[in-house]
């Protein structure tokens, strides 16, 4: 038997080759760069030795495929758990608030944490109500939401311009990675209705105490080698082959081609454009609409002090360009390191991404003046500046209905990939979850025979 050829080591194609290996089924995972782990990854930054991330991830509790994917492969307990939901906020005069949920089931301990934020007043907090009954009322059919921006949507809920400033706004960008004028209502109601409607640990936040590599792509490739699989670093796919109705194989950039019985393309839609023969694009609607697709920026800044700055693990900023600060040390339980890393994201940053590092590095600087007073004696020891112009997806209006199913017309090709039609945002979680289908619609096919 030909082998299944994945396309692609991050988050999805890694899943997927999980799952057929397991399955004894013979799959080589091609991955483009010399490194596997996408747009997750870590490296080491030689002048602190520290592992930095490409930017700050988050998961929550509702992510059950990643968590199965971490599960199986080993790597679970490098996650932090949080046991009751709990989200920092600073403003500059206000000080610090926090949306914390109390022991109660799900949606109640919603109400609960938002009763607690004093960041908002009464009047606000009540009428989020509006927002979790308006979900309960949608059922889960949030397609009537998909020609209304998370602005539109959310002001028809009455909620104020402060509310909406001051949480849904932090919640949309971290989320959707897309600002709420921009992003589509029936992706940010999908979020929300997974996040915080169903059970209390569904809406807690997990985070990697390692650095992303570290997370998941040592021990997937383990996994996959153990079961008698395959990955290859530093081999790029050129051209996905077809015939007869078929996907046959792939042509590597250096020329080297490779039969296949099966291919589970997870790269992203910019690069599965490229692969793919124009005349089947021009042939098949679904993948005509990749041409429109556009992608969300995401800046990361990252600075390292002389001392400790904050020991809150992560903070949202409210009324500031900074959206979120990750406080690297202490979420990876390191509190003897001197210098302090943390780690700075702006989301939907079409904007950020094109201010210099100069610029933003100084834009950073003076946002922990403002919020953190220990900042301002504290002395910027290094910093370092991370734009990924091709974070995510960009969630417009009219996006869900574009992004591609999982089977294709061709039988033995499927698309993976946070991209792809999930139901969800792209996120690692929708990326999983995209890879695990893949795997699924292959094995039973391979039992069909
Ligand atoms: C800065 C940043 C912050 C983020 N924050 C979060 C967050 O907090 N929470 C969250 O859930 N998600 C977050 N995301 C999104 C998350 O990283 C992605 O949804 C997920 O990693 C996508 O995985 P994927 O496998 O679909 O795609 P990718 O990770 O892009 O993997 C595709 C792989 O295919 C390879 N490839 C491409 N072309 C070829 C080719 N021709 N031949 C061979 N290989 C090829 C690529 O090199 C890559 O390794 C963030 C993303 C970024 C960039």
């Amino acid at each position: 038997m030909n082998p299944v050829l994945i396309i692609g080591g991050g988050f999805a194609g890694l899943s997927a080759a999980v799952e057929l290996a397991e399955r004894n089924l013979p799959v080589i995972v091609l991955e483009r760069r010399n490194f596997l782990g996408g747009r997750a990854y870590s490296f080491t930054d030689k002048i602190t030795g520290d592992v930095v991330d490409n930017g700050q991830h988050l998961m929550m509790g509702c992510y059950h495929h990643t968590l199965a994917f971490l599960d199986k492969i080993g790597a679970r307990d490098k996650l932090k758990f949080q046991t009751n939901p709990r989200v920092d906020f600073l403003h500059e005069h206000e000080g610090h608030a926090c949306f914390q949920c109390p022991p109660l089931p799900a949606p109640l301990h919603l109400l609960g944490g938002l009763a607690r934020l004093s960041s908002l007043n009464w009047r606000d907090r009540l009428h989020a109500l509006r927002v979790g009954l308006a979900l309960r009322s949608l059922n889960g059919n949030h397609t009537n939401l998909a020609d209304k921006t998370v602005r539109q949507w959310l002001t028809e809920l009455g909620q104020t311009e402060q509310m909406q400033n001051r949480f849904w706004d932090l919640v949309a960008l971290a989320t959707l990675n897309e600002s709420p004028e921009r992003a589509s209502a029936d992706m940010f109601a999908r979020v929300l209705d997974q996040a915080f409607m169903h059970t209390k640990q569904d809406s807690t936040m997990v985070i990697s105490r390692t650095g992303l590599s570290d997370l998941y792509t040592t021990d997937a490739q383990r996994f996959i080698e153990k079961h008698g699989g395959k990955v290859r670093l530093n081999a790029s796919v050129k051209t996905i082959d077809f015939a007869v109705g078929a996907a046959v194989g792939v042509t590597l950039e250096d020329g080297e081609t490779i039969a296949a019985s099966a291919i589970i393309s997870a790269a992203p839609y910019f690069m599965l454009k490229r692969m793919l023969p124009t005349e089947l694009v021009r042939q098949h609607a679904a993948w005509q609409a990749i041409n429109e697709f556009q992608s969300a920026p995401i800046v990361s800044i990252n600075l390292w002090y002389d001392r400790q700055v904050t020991d809150l693990e992560f903070t949202g900023l409210l009324d500031s360009p900074i959206e979120w600060v990750f406080n690297k040390n202490a979420i990876a339980g390191d509190h003897r390191r001197t210098t302090r890393h943390l780690a700075l994201v702006i989301s939907g940053a079409h904007e950020a991404a094109k201010q210099s590092k100069e610029d933003l590095v100084a834009v950073a600087q003076r946002e922990m003046r403002r919020f953190f007073p220990a900042a301002r004696q504290a002395v910027l020891k290094h910093s370092f500046v991370i734009r990924e112009y091709d974070a995510t997806l960009s969630h417009t209006v009219g996006t869900a209905r574009l992004r591609p199913s999982q089977p294709t017309p061709y039988p033995n090709f499927f698309l993976a990939g946070d991209w792809t039609a999930t139901g969800l945002p792209a996120t690692i979680e929708g990326a999983v979850w995209s890879g695990q289908e893949c795997a699924r619609l292959l094995a039973n096919q391979c039992l069909a025979l």
